[in-house]
């Protein structure tokens, strides 16, 4: 809002240089000390200060007393006469040549000039107090022109050279230990806070003041006080709380009142004002600002005074008594674009292009806006480098702390994928694991089911063999023979279309008892043994070889010739009885006897005379033999009557059809005998 900055604010000047006058001194520090004694008092103190100065007197008392004098007389004194003193002060100072006494007197120079609105002129001793100024011994004169400058850039919106200077100011405080320290820094805690209001940091401005407002209080130099609440209460004015603004104010003009500082209380006055026009009170807002109006031209400030004539004429407008207001706006502005920084002027033409539209004149309040856009750029430029600055501290701390999760967040993913990756591999072992368990597993069931298999298969071979053959001799058993026959007799075996019947062979081991008798059952055991192999040689493939019973073995020739049987069976009786056999030691010669006839027998149906019959007829015939002499074998070959008529004979005594000539039978003898059996 329509508000002024107190830029102006007196710097407090200070303690001891170099080459000094010490009593002169003490009176000067007696004068900045006394700073809450009535204005009249401190005049008298300095004026006799002054009375004082001769051509003895250290160039540096010299300066401090007559800068102060020259400050002080600056409001009553005309403005050329305080510009000629302070152009005679630096050069005083510069043929001493003492850095402490140059800076000095520069920074009074800056400060009478700022104070007569020649900006240009003050900020041309900027430059050169930064030169000199790292050799100042005195913290007291560093503190000055460092606060100084502070100020000063601090108006020309050079925001962060004003913050270096103010902290260099601080830098010179922390020197100081005497009366005024605390003052000096709530005065540095003030310049601050403002250049945070400034700057719109309102929250942190705020902070500032409310500290300042506390330590102030607190300590017996309430100096800044009316200052403070002043400022406080333009810091609620810029966040729209105008209650607040106004009770600030209020507690300001209080101070103000009780401290001697009219000025204090016409600024306060006019932002009341100000915050009236605001909530549109405007009977109580034109009532104040012209009660601030007449103090102002009272006390001859020529800062407030063009300030309350703009409000004046910005309420007149609004309340559309515009005749002459648009001049008196006009007028005021122009005398307040003389000392008034960028921020503020850019506030006041906000305004004014709101009288000016207020008034229906439309090309003034575009002209307006045009010029106020053009500053409001020029000082955001600097609030963008200060917030530039404050989001890149925040963006670094941020990034920082960004990067710091984010390498936090890829280690534990880093550790994720890794546990992970462990897991996998241990899932991978396990499962290889699993895998080969099972594969050994499964290779150990298909082993054993595959040696159960064979141990299966080898049992049933054997049982299978077992079942067919016998175990003494390993030749076919009686079973198997009966299977065989009985297929023939299904005709379940495909019956291969042969040329010659087949034939039976019943043969019985002579006087064999003997042989068990001789040479033990083990001994008759290896003659079966022998016996069995030695027909077995002899026989073919398609031929069956059975034990028939205790020592009758059987022989069954399939498709065998008719005439070629009688040798095929001598040939049997020779393997049995031509080489002797070798018994537990001796050598024995074994003769059989047998039987033989064809199948089917004689042509006739094997319905009439079946494998049975003809075993049987093969059986009498060996019988025969027996009865004959042994070592021999009678063939039936066939029968010279009708079947018919035979057949009971044959069936029942076949010696006697023999006899009668009932068959046609012949005899193969066996091998004769080396010696008679003993
Ligand atoms: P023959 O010339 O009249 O046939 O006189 P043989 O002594 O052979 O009399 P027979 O045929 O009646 O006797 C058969 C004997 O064979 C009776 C029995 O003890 C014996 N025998 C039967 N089976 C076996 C066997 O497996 N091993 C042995 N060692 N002897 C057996
Ligand atoms: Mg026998
Ligand atoms: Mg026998």
């Amino acid at each position: 809002m329509l508000f002024l900055s107190l830029g102006l604010l007196a710097a407090p000047a200070l303690s001891a240089p170099p080459e000094m006058d010490p009593a002169l001194e003490s009176k000067l520090d007696d004068y900045i000390t006394l700073f809450e004694q009535p204005a009249d008092e401190r005049a008298a103190l300095l004026a006799a200060v002054i009375e004082e100065l001769d051509g003895e007197t250290p160039t540096a008392t010299r300066v401090r007393a007559r800068g102060y004098y020259m400050l002080d007389f600056l409001s009553q004194e005309d403005e050329d006469a305080a510009r000629q003193e302070s152009r005679e002060l630096v050069s005083l100072a510069e043929d001493d040549g003492h850095p402490d006494v140059i800076a000095e007197a520069l920074a009074f120079r800056a400060d009478v000039m700022w104070r007569l609105d020649d900006n240009d002129e003050a900020m041309t001793q900027i430059p050169l107090l930064e030169r000199i100024l790292p050799e100042v011994h005195s913290p007291r004169v560093r503190y000055y022109a460092h606060n100084l400058s502070g100020r000063l850039l601090r108006a020309h919106s050079q925001y962060e050279d004003a913050l270096s200077h103010f902290l260099a100011a601080y830098d010179a405080v922390q020197e100081t230990d005497d009366e005024r320290t605390q003052i000096r820094r709530q005065f540095l805690n003030y310049s601050i806070a403002q250049m945070q209001a400034e700057l719109r940091n309102y929250d942190q401005a705020l902070r500032m003041v409310r500290r300042g407002i506390r330590e102030t209080q607190d300590l017996d130099y309430r100096i800044y006080l009316p200052e403070f609440f002043l400022l406080k209460g333009y810091i609620f004015a810029q966040m729209e709380d105008k209650e607040a603004s106004i009770q600030a104010h209020e507690e300001a003009i209080d101070w103000a009142e009780e401290l001697e500082r009219p000025d204090i209380i016409v600024t306060s006055l006019n932002n009341i004002g100000s915050a009236q026009i605001q909530m549109e009170n405007f009977e109580d807002a034109r009532e104040t600002l012209q009660r601030a109006l007449a103090m102002a031209i009272d006390l001859e400030d020529e800062h407030t005074r063009p300030l309350l004539e703009f409000n004046l004429a910005y309420l007149a407008i609004m309340l559309g008594e515009v005749d002459d207001a648009i001049e008196e706006m006009e007028a005021a502005h122009s005398r307040l674009a003389e000392f008034y920084s960028d921020a503020n002027m850019a506030d006041l033409l906000g305004y004014m292009a709101e009288a000016y539209n207020e008034a229906g004149l439309m090309e003034e309040t575009i002209e307006t806006l045009k010029k106020q856009r053009e500053l409001k750029s020029r000082v955001f430029q600097a609030e963008r480098d200060q917030s530039l600055s404050e989001l890149q501290t925040r963006y670094e701390t941020r990034e920082q702390a960004t990067q710091i999760e984010l390498l936090e967040e890829r280690n534990e993913l880093q550790e994720r994928v890794i546990e992970n990756s462990r897991l996998q591999q241990r899932i991978t072992i396990l499962f290889v694991i699993v895998v080969i368990m099972s594969l050994i597993l499964l290779w150990q069931a298909y082993r054993a089911a595959r040696r159960a298999n064979l141990r299966l298969t080898v049992a049933n071979k054997q049982l299978e063999y077992q079942s067919v053959h016998d175990t003494l001799t390993g030749l076919l058993n009686r079973r198997s023979f009966q299977k065989e026959m009985q297929q023939r007799g299904d005709g379940g075996k495909e019956r291969r279309a042969q040329l010659h019947p087949d034939a039976l062979l019943l043969l019985d081991v002579d006087f064999f008892k003997r042989i068990n008798d001789q040479y033990g059952h083990s001994g008759g055991d290896v003659v079966l043994r022998e016996l069995a192999g030695r027909l077995k040689a002899i026989s073919r493939s398609s031929d069956m070889v059975i034990r028939w019973g205790g020592e009758e073995i059987l022989m069954f020739l399939r498709n065998m010739d008719p005439a070629a049987l009688p040798d095929y069976v001598a040939r049997v009786l020779e393997a049995i009885g031509k080489d002797p056999i070798e018994v537990h030691g001796a050598m024995l010669t074994v003769t059989a006897t047998g039987g033989f006839i064809q199948l089917p027998f004689a042509g006739i149906p094997e319905q009439e005379i079946n494998w049975e019959k003809a075993l049987n007829i093969a059986d009498m015939a060996l019988y025969l033999g027996k009865t004959h002499g042994r070592n021999r074998a009678i063939g039936i070959l066939g029968v010279n009557r009708p079947f018919e008529e035979i057949r009971d004979a044959l069936s029942n005594d076949l010696a006697n059809a023999v006899d009668q000539g009932l068959v046609d039978h012949t005899t193969v003898k066996g091998p004769p005998r080396q010696s008679p059996p003993s």
